[in-house]
């Protein structure tokens, strides 16, 4: 098999040929259709992230080590399947069928793993992350319960369910947002803010606002269906906010996770709003602890999602009530310079690599 890996930190990524690996157990060989490139690779293949006071938090310090293959929006055919694997009729699959996968998985036998809480297990097997991904022709998967049928929607956008959308709709259901005075502000329109906007118009009866800086995302977010945007670089962004939310958001989801975009969602709250942090873009940001009781604010963090809940996202996908974000496809061969266009922020929604 053919895989792109990081092979040094920062460096172009390196063609391996490998022998292709046949599936034990419960294990499941997809044969990979296209695999999206998601913001988090481009940590991944720095080796870094930026905590406070310029501290760094390392790959190594996750207990991540090159050479490894990214890629954990992964869309394929099954090509081969382990002894254990049940059939079609007992909820498994067959060789030939088309499938997302869910990467998100932990080890599957403790505690949190029984009760479909994998995000929460100490002992993560993330395909793209700690398990080689999808930056190649086939990929690994655990067991059949992780491959989900995506009949009816486009091969190339159901990858992007598996990180983006997924991450959007978790972040969405955590605003806590439920009546039409219930607005939410989006900050950061790439391609999680994009899937946030096209998810939120049918989970959130309030108003979408987006913030980004760049003039293109705003344009593209409004044609996605926000109902309002705001350039966060202005210094009047905030009170412009309040206005359009007669005082304060519900919930502000921050896409981006800079000490700006964190200070910009915290402001733009009502009381008792919430702030949901999704972006890994790092430093750190002072809290004004006396406003936390007074305005009553939640802070939560928000990683992926679910299981259960990627099996919601594709369902309401298959709706077609969620129009999709623009995808655009290119040779896996170009891996690399996708992650830099990614960096230079070039890239307008997802894009997704073909091998
Ligand atoms: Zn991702
Ligand atoms: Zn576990």
């Amino acid at each position: 098999m053919l895989s792109y890996q990081v092979i040094e930190s920062g460096k172009p990524l390196e063609a391996r040929e490998g022998e292709t690996p046949v599936p034990e157990g419960a294990e499941v060989l997809m044969q990979v259709e296209a695999c999206g490139v998601c913001h988090s690779d481009l940590h991944l293949w720095d080796g870094e992230y930026l905590l406070a006071d310029g501290e760094k938090l390392t790959l190594a310090d996750r207990g991540i080590e090159p050479p490894f293959t990214m890629g954990h929006e992964v869309v394929g055919v099954v090509a081969a399947v382990g002894p254990d694997v049940p059939g079609p009729e007992d909820g498994g699959v067959q060789v030939g069928d088309k499938r997302v996968v869910y990467p998100w998985i932990g080890c599957g036998t403790c505690d949190v793993c029984q009760r479909d809480e994998e995000l929460l297990c100490l002992d993560q097997r993330t395909i793209g992350i700690r398990w080689p991904g999808g930056y190649a022709d086939h990929v690994i998967v655990p067991d059949a319960k992780y491959l989900i049928d995506y009949s009816g929607l486009p091969t190339e956008l159901a990858c992007t369910y598996a990180c983006s959308g997924l991450t959007a709709y978790s972040a969405l259901l955590k605003t806590g947002a439920k009546t039409a005075l219930d607005d939410v502000v989006l900050i950061g329109a790439g391609g999680v803010g994009l899937s946030a906007v096209v998810f939120g118009k049918s989970m959130i009866e309030g108003k979408i606002i987006v913030a980004d800086v760049d003039g293109t995302k705003r344009s593209l977010a409004r044609q996605s269906g926000a109902d309002e945007t705001v350039d966060n670089s202005e210094a009047d962004a905030v009170e412009k906010i309040r206005k359009m939310t007669g005082g304060g958001a519900a919930a502000a989801i921050d896409f981006v996770g800079s000490a700006e975009t964190a200070r910009l969602g915290l402001d733009v709250l009502r009381r008792g709003g919430t702030l949901v942090s999704v972006g890994l873009y790092g430093d750190a940001m002072p809290l004004p602890m006396v406003m936390m009781p007074l305005m009553m604010y939640s802070i939560r963090g928000s990683y992926v999602g679910t299981l259960q809940e990627m099996r919601e996202v594709i369902d309401l996908a298959r709706t077609g009530k969620v129009p999709p974000i623009p995808v655009a496809t290119r040779p896996l061969a170009e891996a690399t310079a996708v992650l830099n266009e990614l960096q230079r922020g070039e890239i307008l929604g997802r894009v997704v690599l073909k091998p």
